[in-house]
């Protein structure tokens, strides 16, 4: 008896769909993300198997009923695909409804069919086995040689620590980095989107914070543009390193999560702090002291959903995550309150998908209704509807910053950084990036961008300062540090070829 005689189809069957949405994201997604569904369908594999031996007398039957649930369980999204193009349900919920009663009727089927027949099993599983393993071979070979061609980090080397030890020793400021994911500049907001948005800035100078009227993000991507933000540097060196053709993220990735900035800090006492955001590069962050993550369905962990919303649970989850979604958002800002009052010198870094897509929230805060905030690329044309939320996030911005201030017992240091500006036509970021007009090529780099930096820290800074300084400038003014500041610049390019940049004249 050989390997294709034991039952282990069942097993392959439900991690096939793991491996080959994973193999699609590879880029972006790390592989750690796989190991909770990998679990989640080992562990329910089993169940349903020894369940089914209660049903079938014979072994063979009972694994080839587990994989034909496990299929079925995992093919509601083509199936309600399928039933799209016949298109005859009213809404959404009746075609749920309609195609799980069908995956079950099929399901039961099958049950009793297997149940009641006389034939020899052994040649199934043996048949299920060999289709399998063939199927799965694909992906896996993929995800390795992925991994075995993986360049290391190309900034590893020697990280300049700020000079004096006993000056940076003394200093207790917590340091708050809240990027505010696609929030743009003031004019912008005024020409562009016919919002006045100076009540929020004046209020925010009113409370000792320097606004950056004239400033631009270093990058137009949020991993490219962070990357460099918190390494303090030009990251142009990458397309040399990978290539202008490519699109692999895993070297900004690293590049984030692993940073100069982080790296100076904690080598300075202070606890790495990272309020986990759903997406990439700031979700899990296996470098922090600390994480904070939302435990609802709004956890977003994108790869963990998508695949969700491939299986028949997909109606019942998919609403729950959508209505659980503002509540992640409103949780980074809750916890931001919490960090103020912790013992001992912090630096937290907070990546809000905020005022950025989808449309979460109305002025008011309340919730739009999940069938209304579809986030496709037009989403930034979606003017109200950006100007609604932005409204929303500077609330929540003064509430916590306010509570911040309040809390703290040594003044902290917090930066309100855009990450990027907004996108002024539909896909902008797959065009060829040599045709968009100057103005568009603006838009998206201009960036709101405030300081709170006490004991007089504002002198440092200046209207067109951009993300690559930041750093440099609260290192030289906080501890001491001997970073010459960098020109600023700003460069563009499209999330297919992210390393082919063009430069933005001012
Ligand atoms: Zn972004």
């Amino acid at each position: 008896m050989g390997l294709t005689d034991k039952p282990l189809h069942p097993f392959l069957f439900a991690l096939y769909p793991i491996l080959f949405l994973y193999t699609h994201n590879i880029e972006e997604v790390p592989l750690t993300a796989t190991f909770t569904p990998f679990i989640l369908a080992f562990v329910f594999t089993t169940i349903l198997l020894i369940s089914y031996r209660f049903v079938y007398s014979d072994m063979d039957k009972s694994v080839t009923m587990t994989s034909i649930t496990i299929i079925l369980f995992y093919s509601f999204s083509i199936l309600t695909k399928l039933s799209d193009t016949i298109n005859v349900f009213e809404s959404s919920e009746t075609k749920n409804g309609y195609m799980i009663a069908f995956s079950l009727s099929i399901a039961l089927l099958m049950a009793y069919t297997i149940y009641k027949s006389r034939r020899d099993f052994t040649m199934i599983t043996k048949s299920f086995n060999v289709f399998i393993t063939t199927l799965i071979f694909l992906p896996m070979i993929n995800i390795i040689s992925y991994y075995a061609t993986l360049q290391g980090t190309p900034y590893a080397g020697d990280k300049p620590v700020p000079g004096d030890k006993n000056k940076a020793f003394i200093n207790q400021n917590d340091i708050y980095y809240i990027i505010l994911d696609g929030y743009t500049r003031e004019d912008i907001l005024k020409s562009v989107y016919g919002f006045n948005n100076t009540e929020f800035i004046r209020g925010l100078e009113d409370k000792g914070f320097y606004v950056a009227s004239k400033s631009r993000s270093n990058y137009p991507l949020t991993y490219t543009s962070l990357a460099s933000s918190l390494n303090m540097e030009y990251i142009n060196y990458l397309s040399e390193q990978l290539g202008t053709d490519s699109s692999n993220r895993n070297i900004p990735y690293q590049m984030i999560k692993d940073s100069n900035a982080a790296r100076i800090l904690k080598s300075l006492g202070y606890t790495y702090i990272n309020l986990r955001s759903g997406w990439g590069a700031t979700d899990h962050n296996e470098y922090a002291d600390l994480e904070y993550s939302y435990s609802g369905f709004g956890k977003q962990d994108e790869f963990y959903s998508n695949l969700v919303k491939n299986t028949i649970l997909q109606p019942i989850i998919e609403p729950l995550m959508a209505k659980d979604l503002s509540k992640a958002r409103i949780y980074t800002f809750e916890k931001l309150k919490e960090i103020a009052t912790l013992e001992g010198k912090t630096f937290t870094l907070a990546h809000i998908q905020l005022p950025h897509p989808p449309y979460l929230f109305d002025r008011w805060g309340n919730p739009i209704p999940a069938e209304n905030r579809e986030w496709d690329k037009s989403a930034w044309g979606e003017k109200t509807k950006y100007v609604e939320q932005l409204s929303y996030t500077n609330k929540k911005i003064n509430e916590t910053i306010d509570e911040i201030l309040a809390s703290s017992s040594t003044a902290p240091i917090i930066i309100l950084q855009a990450d990027h500006g907004t996108s002024p036509i539909a896909q902008t970021w797959m065009e060829d990036i040599r045709k968009v007009k100057k103005e568009q090529l603006d838009e998206r780099i201009a960036i709101f961008n405030a300081y709170y930096l006490p004991d007089n820290g504002s002198i440092m800074l200046y209207e067109s300062i951009t993300p690559v300084n930041t750093f440099r400038v609260i290192f030289n003014y906080y501890f001491d540090g001997n970073f010459t500041l960098l020109e600023d610049k700003s460069f563009f390019s499209n999330n297919q070829r992210p390393y082919d940049w063009i430069i933005v004249e001012k």
